[in-house]
């Protein structure tokens, strides 16, 4: 499957699929998934953060209800119709995700559910790996599975993994720790997953492959970084010139911060190491400003 670099535009196309690609999903578990494209469309978000709706006939749930948005909001509280909110949860606290969460939980009287707080979000029941969330005659289990975030989970209904920024479609995730990413995604190897629900992009039906690709795309982003490296490239500006030459250049501040996440990993291996302190300052100092 096509998953090049930076193909955030194409999102777009994928609308219809996803709809279509959900409503499969929803044959191997008695729960309803309803997907709401949150009106955030960006570089970061593609079409927007992906809302899910999921309940049966007299419970809901709602899974990453984004940003702090009237008409968005209006939507989900009339997607769960008449049936008693049982929960709102995150995936993790970034501002595409999050911020509409403790609203939404004061509207509806439902408790909110995140692994931990974060600048606009509180939640009222903190929960992590193995914690079970029950809707109706069925449970959403937390995977806890840093590397986006630290505070990022994903959550297992039956074979459907709502995969929240760790897996996105159609696009590369930027990563925090690129050592916690890596071990996060071998963690949903076993899982025998059917189906993955991202926070972007289009639900994707083979999730080994996914899986499979993500880290062998690292791998191989890895093995190009230590070449530009052993070429000369001494900044993390030099890298990106090198190894994305291919990609257009209003991309390459995104791909400055990938390329900042390998150089940790890379650093934490062992594998590069700096010529003295004042290249970690001055290396924060650029991711710093690549970030604002
Ligand atoms: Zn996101």
């Amino acid at each position: 499957m096509a998953h090049a670099a930076f193909e955030s535009a194409n999102y777009g196309r994928h609308a219809a699929e996803i709809d279509q690609n959900v409503r499969k999903a929803a044959a191997r578990t008695c729960m309803n998934i309803a997907h709401l494209l949150a009106p955030n469309p960006g570089v970061f978000t593609g079409a927007g953060t992906n809302t899910y709706v999921v309940g049966g006939d007299r419970r809901a749930l709602v899974i990453d209800p984004g940003p702090v948005i009237n008409e968005h909001f209006e939507r989900i509280v009339e997607t769960i119709g008449g049936r008693e909110t049982v929960g709102v949860v995150v995936t993790h606290t970034h501002a595409d995700h999050a911020p509409l969460a403790n609203p939404l939980g004061a509207e509806l009287g439902a408790p909110v559910y995140g692994f931990a707080p974060g600048p606009d979000f509180m939640p009222t029941d903190l929960v992590g790996e193995g914690d079970r969330i029950g809707v109706e005659d069925e449970f959403l289990e937390v995977v806890y599975t840093p590397g986006h975030s630290d505070d990022h989970i994903c959550l297992l209904l039956g074979t459907n993994l709502f995969s929240g920024d760790h897996i996105i479609g159609g696009s590369t995730v930027m990563i925090d720790n690129l050592s916690k990413y890596l071990a996060s995604l071998e963690k949903l190897r076993p899982m025998a997953l059917s189906k993955l629900l991202p926070g972007h992009g289009p639900a994707m039906d083979d999730p080994a492959v996914v899986i499979d690709y993500y880290v062998s795309h690292r791998r191989e982003r890895e093995n190009e970084i230590v070449l530009a490296l052993e070429n000369g490239a001494r900044s993390v500006g030099a890298v990106v010139t090198d190894v994305y030459r291919d990609v257009p250049e209003e991309l390459h501040r995104i791909a400055a911060l990938s390329v900042a996440a390998h150089l940790r990993k890379l650093t934490d291996d062992g594998v590069v190491t700096f010529d003295d302190d004042a290249a970690f300052d001055l290396w924060d100092t650029l991711v710093a400003m690549v970030r604002s």
